[in-house]
């Protein structure tokens, strides 16, 4: 598949890329690190667990990282958090580097795996246990559970925390060397277990799964926690600024306390802020994952998701990404972004490239009666009206042409400016034509208009001067081709999903209406994959990967306005007037 747009290097290009260094705190502290000399040089990164595709929240996470790192002439790098090879895949290694490539960043030769530094991590888990503390634990986790306390209440010593070095050695290395099942026992930090912290409380270090890894095999039958990983991998690679969302704010403790006691090779600073949350979207992959295994959607990329590779392929440019999370910007309060800020940022970014075209979703014939028969005529159709340089494409004009159902009413209220019985409208780039007929077939459907038009308004302006309210799109029987349009709305009903309890009781059963029978202008018969375009007063389209060579699939990236704000508020009025 052909992307919209690959922008590589730290200098992501485009408008937002280059200047999202509006200031926010977490550039104010590494800026203050540097002035103080806390800090040399920039080093941070991006850190996913390879469980699921990057989404929304994920693109601030990346936006941030290498943005930080590309400001201050530092260097993000991409790091895999792989320490659970239960729920991690290859197929998640790869979606993530094409998704963080794709949204206009680059790690250069800056690529890590937590799992390169497992041989690492275990040396220093041993050395925790000579040092006195960490032991190996043979509670059942039932049973560690309860002793670990409330909020409220200290939990209670394991009656392992008093083993000898000696013995917690012996166990730890057969652990390692797979005598034992999975849950059969666990090494813990010997911290304290009335620490008001919960994660003070002797946090599990290594656990014993007999799970092959993606990366390692079957090397291992222990796997650090995500909670030893992460800031020891932090230090192995030097990251100046450890940044992350607020829910690691209670975790940093113990992230100080195992570099505190801990040999590093250096002291990574943990920031956080607040993680990003979009309304009427879930950004947890647990519940993306449940939507993916359960067929809720047609996969990770299915163009109503919220992931990357979703809102790809509906057609979302890197650009209009990367502009949405700079106008969200960062700070440490959390807070729910309207999603209708993502859908005007995407109509900002589109609006100024995608080229104009013009397809008919619900096509009603219109013939033309005084348009001789057999007769055809080239027009020129501009491709962008605010651009000249976008140049012009011939569009065929004849007797038979398509209108949308939508623009007729044959009993239209008062402020329906559009076709009806004796109506006259502008057809966009041709002429003048008024509705003579309504032709009806059997059942009473209206099934054509038989119209007029004025052969002096060519170029859409009537000789006399006199005014039509409306100007319609358009396409040509004689060279407009078949489509498929598939209308998006949100994936859920309501702004907060999950807030009653299941989020899947939350999904919007008219998230996806596909249309068939569309017709489109010749020139869309030929659209590139990645290639945004404008239909003319109904939204901005790109085409799918299901496309066939016969038959074009579109999907609708956005409306043009705001539709689904003004219904919600309650406001009347024609949708596409
Ligand atoms: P989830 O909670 O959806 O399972 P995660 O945090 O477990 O996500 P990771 O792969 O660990 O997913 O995320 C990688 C990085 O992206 C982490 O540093 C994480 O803090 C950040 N991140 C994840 N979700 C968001 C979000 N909604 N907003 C901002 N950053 C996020
Ligand atoms: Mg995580």
């Amino acid at each position: 598949m052909v992307e919209s747009e690959t922008t590589t290097g730290n200098k992501a290009t485009g408008d937002s890329g280059a200047s999202e260094a509006g200031r926010d705190f977490i550039r104010d502290i590494v800026q203050a690190d540097l002035d103080a000399g806390r800090a040399t040089a920039v080093v941070t990164r991006f850190p996913p667990e390879p469980n699921g595709f990057l989404h929304l929240g994920h693109a601030k996470s990346i936006c941030l990282n290498f943005g930080v790192a590309r400001d201050f002439a530092g260097q993000c790098h991409l790091r895999f958090d792989d320490t659970n090879p239960i729920k991690e895949e290859q197929l998640f290694i790869d979606a993530i580097q094409r998704d963080v490539r794709w949204l206009g960043f680059d790690w250069g030769d800056h690529l890590y795996y937590a799992s390169d530094y497992f041989e690492q991590l275990y040396s220093w888990a041993e050395h925790l246990i000579r040092v006195g503390k960490a032991y190996v634990d043979d509670t059942p986790p039932e049973a560690m559970r309860s002793q670990r306390g409330t909020l409220t209440e200290p939990g209670q010593n394991s009656p392992d925390r008093y083993r000898s070095v000696d013995e917690n050695l012996d166990l730890f290395r057969r652990m390692r060397a797979g005598e034992f099942a999975n849950g059969a026992r666990v090494l813990r930090a010997k911290i304290d277990m009335a620490s008001g912290n919960m994660n003070l409380r002797d946090p599990v270090l290594y656990r014993i799964l007999h799970t092959p890894h993606p990366r390692t095999g079957d090397t291992w039958s222990i796997y650090p926690t995500y909670d030893f990983a992460h800031g020891q991998s932090d230090a192995i690679e030097h990251i100046t600024h450890s940044v992350c969302t607020l829910e690691f704010e209670d975790h940093r403790p113990l992230y100080d306390w195992l570099i505190d006691n801990l040999p590093v090779p250096s002291r990574p600073r943990q920031y956080e802020f607040a993680r990003l949350n979009v309304s009427y979207t879930v950004l947890s992959k647990r519940h993306l994952t449940r939507l993916v295994t359960e067929h809720h959607v047609t996969g990770w990329d299915d163009p109503r998701m919220p992931t990357l590779a979703g809102l790809r392929r509906r057609g979302v440019p890197a650009a209009a990404l990367r502009e949405f999370i700079r106008r969200v910007g960062v700070a440490r309060a959390y807070s729910t972004v309207d999603v209708a800020m993502l859908d005007s940022a995407i109509r900002d970014t589109l609006n100024p490239l995608a080229p104009r075209r013009m397809a008919v979703l619900r096509p009603l014939k219109l013939i033309i009666e005084n348009y001789p028969e057999g007769q055809t005529e080239t027009l020129q159709a501009r491709n962008h009206p605010d651009d000249p340089d976008a140049g012009s494409r011939p569009l065929t004009f004849g007797r038979e042409l398509y209108v949308e159902q939508d623009d007729f009413m044959e009993q239209p209220p008062k402020k329906f400016y559009r076709l009806s019985p004796g109506k006259e409208v502008r057809l966009r780039y041709g002429y003048f034509v008024t509705c003579r007929e309504v032709v009806k077939d059997s059942a009473g459907t209206v099934v054509a208009l038989r119209c007029t038009y004025d052969p002096a308004s060519k170029g859409g302006n009537a000789p006399d001067g006199r005014k039509v309210q409306a100007t319609l799109h358009w396409v040509a029987a004689a060279d407009a081709g078949p489509a498929d349009i598939r209308l998006y709305s949100h994936l859920f009903s309501r702004p907060d999903p999950g807030a009653d309890g299941d989020v899947l009781a939350d999904l919007n059963p008219h998230s996806l209406e596909v249309l068939t029978g569309c017709l489109v202008e010749p020139t869309l018969l030929h659209a590139a994959l990645g290639e945004a375009v404008q239909f003319e007063r109904t939204g901005y389209f790109a085409l799918d990967p299901d496309t066939l060579p016969e038959r074009p699939v579109f999907n609708r990236t956005v409306g043009l306005r705001d539709t689904w704000a003004r219904l919600q508020a309650g406001a009347s009025g024609q949708a596409t007037a």
